[in-house]
C-alpha cells in the first residue's frame, strides 16, 4: 500500500467516533449496518475486503453529503478514491471496467459520441491555436449542447477578448476511477496545453471542471472563472418559463462554494423554491463517482430520489449548472422539466430526451461496432 493511501486511511479510523451521524444522510452508507467511514478505513487497512466493502467502495457516488454531516473532518471521498486506487494496484479492480470513460484516450464515449455526429465541426473555428481567454464547457456541455457552447463564446468574445474553446475534459473522471497516476499525467499535459496556447483566463461551465482546475492549477498564473459568475456580475438574466416557479439542483462537486449563488442570481426573475437538500446538503443526481460503469441501475436509482424531491417542490422546471446532472436527471420518469442554466440564460432549449436516442444509436449497427472497436483499442492521448 502506497505511504499517502495508508496516510488517508489512519487518519479516517483514527479521527472516526464510529457514532454514525454521517450513515443518517446516505443510504448507501447505510448498506453497511454499523460499519463506520472508520471501519470501512479500518478493514481496508487490514484486508482482504469483504464484498460488501468493496461494493460501497466501487457505487459511492463520492458525493460528499456524508462528510457535510461529519464534526470530527472524517472525508469520506478521500477514503474510497485512495481505496479505488489500491483496489487497482492490487488487482481487487479491472481498470478495464472503466475504459469507455478513459478521458486520456484519444477514444472513449465522449469522443466517440463527437465524432459520430461530427459535434466538433460546430465550434471548429473557435479551437484556436493561442487565445486570451479560453471558454473550457467539460465534456457534457460540449457534447449535448454545442448551441449552447457558441452562444457562450459568443458572449465572451463580445466583451472585447480573444475567446477560443478548449473541448477537452478536466481529468476528474480519472480521479474518481482510482488512476491517479494517470490523472496527473493527463493533467500536466493539459496544463501544458494551455500554457502553449498562452491563455491568461480559463472560463468553466461545469462545476467539476471549475473545482479541478482551480485545484490542480495552483500556481499557475492563469484564472480560472465560472460563465455563471461572469454573467451574474454582467446582470444577466435567465427567461422566464411556465408560471416562474423553479427549484435548483446544486452539484455536489461545489457544495462549499458560491457557483450556486451566482446561478442564483441569473434566476433572480424566478420564484426560486428550494428542495429539502440543496446547497452544502444537495443530493447527487446519479451521475457522481463513475458508478455508471458499475452499476446503471443505482445510478437510475439515486436520479429518481432526486427528482421525488424536485416533484414535491410543484416547480415548474428544475435548473442544473451542470449538464451531466441535467443529462442523468433528464433520462428518467418525471425528468422531463429538467434544464440546464444556460439554456434558459441564452433562450435555446435542448431535446435532452433526443440526446438519449443520439447516445444509443451511436453503438447500433456498423456505427456502434465501429466505436466499439475504436473504444476498445483506444491509445493514449496526446494532447
Ligand atoms: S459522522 Fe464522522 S465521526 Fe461520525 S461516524 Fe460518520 S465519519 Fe465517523
Ligand atoms: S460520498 Fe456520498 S454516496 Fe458516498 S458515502 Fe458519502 S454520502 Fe454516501
Amino acid at each position: 500500500m502506497k505511504p499517502k493511501t495508508h496516510e488517508i486511511l489512519e487518519r479516517a479510523a483514527g479521527r472516526c467516533t464510529e457514532e454514525g451521524e454521517c450513515a443518517e444522510v446516505c443510504s448507501h452508507l447505510k448498506t453497511l449496518g454499523d460499519v463506520c467511514p472508520g471501519g470501512i478505513a479500518r478493514a481496508l487497512l487490514n484486508g482482504p475486503v469483504e464484498d460488501r466493502v468493496r461494493d460501497f467502495i466501487l457505487k459511492c457516488s463520492v458525493c460528499g453529503l456524508c462528510s457535510e454531516s461529519c464534526d470530527h473532518d472524517v472525508d469520506l471521498r478521500n477514503v474510497v478514491r485512495a481505496a479505488r486506487e489500491q483496489f487497482i494496484e492490487d488487482g481487487t479492480m479491472d481498470p478495464e471496467e472503466y475504459r469507455y470513460l478513459w478521458i486520456d484516450h484519444d477514444w472513449n464515449v465522449i469522443t466517440a459520441f463527437r465524432d459520430t455526429y461530427q459535434i466538433n465541426e460546430q465550434y471548429e473555428d473557435l479551437l484556436k491555436e493561442s487565445c486570451e481567454v479560453l471558454f473550457f464547457p467539460g465534456c457534457a456541455l460540449a457534447n449535448e449542447g454545442p448551441e449552447l457552447v457558441r452562444y457562450a463564446a459568443d458572449w465572451l468574445a463580445g466583451a472585447g477578448h480573444e475567446v477560443g474553446l478548449s473541448p477537452l475534459c478536466c481529468g476528474a473522471p480519472l480521479v474518481e476511477m482510482g488512476l491517479t497516476g494517470r490523472a496527473q499525467r493527463y493533467t500536466e499535459k493539459l496544463w501544458k496545453r494551455i500554457r502553449e496556447i498562452g491563455a491568461r483566463r480559463i472560463v468553466t461551465a461545469c462545476p467539476n471542471c471549475q473545482v479541478r482546475l482551480e485545484h490542480t492549477g495552483a500556481g499557475e498564473e492563469i484564472e480560472v472563472v465560472s460563465l455563471f459568475e461572469l454573467l451574474a456580475e454582467a446582470g444577466a438574466k435567465a427567461r422566464v418559463i411556465g408560471n416562474g416557479r423553479i427549484t435548483v439542483h446544486d452539484s455536489c462537486p461545489s457544495r462549499q462554494g458560491d457557483l450556486g449563488q451566482h446561478v442564483r442570481a441569473l434566476l433572480g426573475d424566478y420564484e426560486i423554491v428550494e428542495m429539502k437538500h440543496h446547497g452544502k446538503r444537495t443530493l447527487c443526481c446519479g451521475s457522481g463517482g463513475v458508478v455508471s460503469q458499475i452499476d446503471p441501475e443505482i445510478c437510475g436509482e439515486r436520479a429518481r430520489v432526486r427528482l421525488e424531491e424536485v416533484e414535491e417542490t410543484q416547480a415548474d422546471a428544475c435548473i442544473t449548472y451542470c449538464m451531466a446532472c441535467s443529462h442523468r436527471l433528464a433520462g428518467e420518469p418525471g425528468g422531463e422539466n429538467i434544464r440546464y442554466v444556460l439554456e434558459l440564460v441564452f433562450d435555446q432549449l435542448l431535446d435532452h430526451g433526443r440526446y438519449y436516442e443520439m447516445i444509443e444509436a451511436m453503438w447500433e449497427g456498423e456505427w456502434g461496432e465501429y466505436n466499439r472497436d475504436r473504444v476498445e483499442n483506444s491509445k493514449e492521448l496526446e494532447l
